[in-house]
């Protein structure tokens, strides 16, 4: 961070709203994420997944900066998400919703302007059906299941969306689409068949475009960019590929407060269940951030923070609201009431929490509450 409103090397909290920290998410490392992918699929143009609004940063602000960096292709999952993102966005934005259709959906999903991926058999007679009804050509994206099992449209059925599509001229298909299972593993075989049954997909259904790649997908080649990427997680900072460097700028840092110092002696209990004696005289901070905040609570005994680049650990049980922290690493007097801590920042990514905590860092991202300050830079 150059020169942010929060420096937890020296600042003091000074949060008039009652905080309980700071959430700093920074846009233009957003921007330049969004940069660094769409140079990697050039000519393919990069998408933004906003689902989960924009993985927990916020979708308003993150779909709207991206919209002013170029980006014209917004994928939410549930439709209630694509209400809520339609007043941010200017009409030329397309807004795509992943799951598709559920009964009842229909006519505001389609006077809303918004297009569907359609999942199965079952959606695209929805579609059908709602387009004859409303006496218009409506916009659909059609995905495939190329092998994961869990959204589009399954190989069995195929050949009756062909012939759906030659008897009927209501909707309009943008492009085909499906997800890979296994992207951010470089190596895994699975990459490979989803790509060849993709390939048989875009041989029954010659002349349409094709969006493949998340973000992992990105990473795989040429091969798997199609013609729109959808990343998410790497647009936000998160590690597209497993166990390799993260190319990617981190998006989010998180500071939290200090709420309570006290020095205990040897053999104290920290923590609900007592479950961490002290082993000798030790110097606790108790912070203001807990599992309803987005600290898992899996980061017991686990996990730590930072302060000034000094790691301090997180001892006992993380609580709903705050957890303590050892702080025997920092000269006495450090911290005192307000003083901030560095959960999220220069020291620790999300994939460092996530690690800690035996999650991934989708989890955290979309954990982190809504009792912090959130700042956009
Ligand atoms: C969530 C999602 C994405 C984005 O995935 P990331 O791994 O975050 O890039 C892309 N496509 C589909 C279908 C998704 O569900």
């Amino acid at each position: 961070m150059d020169g942010g409103l929060v420096d937890s090397r020296t600042s003091k909290l000074t949060i008039d709203s009652g905080a309980c920290g700071y959430l700093t998410i920074d846009l233009t490392a957003l921007c330049r994420n969004y940069d660094k992918l769409s140079s990697i699929i050039a000519p393919a143009r990069a998408a933004a997944v906003v689902k989960a609004n924009s993985y927990g940063l916020g979708a308003d602000r993150v779909s709207k900066t991206l919209y002013g960096r170029g980006c014209r292709d917004f994928f939410v999952a549930h439709f209630v998400e694509a209400l809520r993102l339609r007043p941010h966005l200017p009409r030329d934005a397309s807004i795509f919703v992943l799951n598709g259709l559920l009964p009842g959906n229909e006519i505001a999903c389609a006077e809303g302007g918004f297009i569907p991926v359609v999942n199965s058999l079952e959606q695209l007679r929805l579609w059908s059906e709602t387009a004859r009804s409303l006496q218009r050509k409506l916009p659909a994206v059609l995905q495939f299941d190329t092998g994961m099992s869990r959204l589009g449209i399954p190989p069995e059925d195929r050949a009756a969306v062909v012939a759906h599509l030659e008897a009927t001229s209501h909707l309009d298909i943008l492009f085909i689409m499906s997800h890979l299972a296994s992207a951010d593993e470089t190596d895994s075989v699975q990459n490979g068949d989803q790509l060849a049954e993709m390939r048989r997909v875009a041989e029954e259904f010659e002349g349409y475009d094709l969006s493949f790649a998340n973000s992992g997908g990105i990473f795989l080649g040429g091969d798997f960019h199609g013609v729109l990427a959808r990343p998410g997680i790497a647009l936000y900072g998160g590690a597209p590929t497993g166990g390799v460097a993260n190319p990617m700028e981190p998006v989010v840092r998180l500071d939290v407060a200090v709420v309570q110092t006290r020095t205990v002696p040897a053999g104290a209990r920290v923590g609900y269940g007592g479950v961490y004696v002290t082993k000798m005289e030790t110097r606790l901070a108790t912070v203001a951030a807990g599992y309803a905040d987005g600290l898992p609570r899996s980061l017991s005994d686990r996990g730590s923070v930072y302060y000034n680049g000094v790691r301090l650990p997180i001892v006992g049980r993380v609580s709903m609201d705050s957890m303590t922290i050892d702080i025997s690493a920092l000269p006495e007097g450090t911290l005192s009431l307000g003083s901030l801590v560095e959960v999220l920042g220069d020291h620790q990514t999300i994939d460092d929490l996530a690690r800690d905590a035996g999650l991934i860092s989708y989890e955290i991202l979309t954990s982190l509450g809504d009792r912090y300050t959130r700042q956009y830079r």
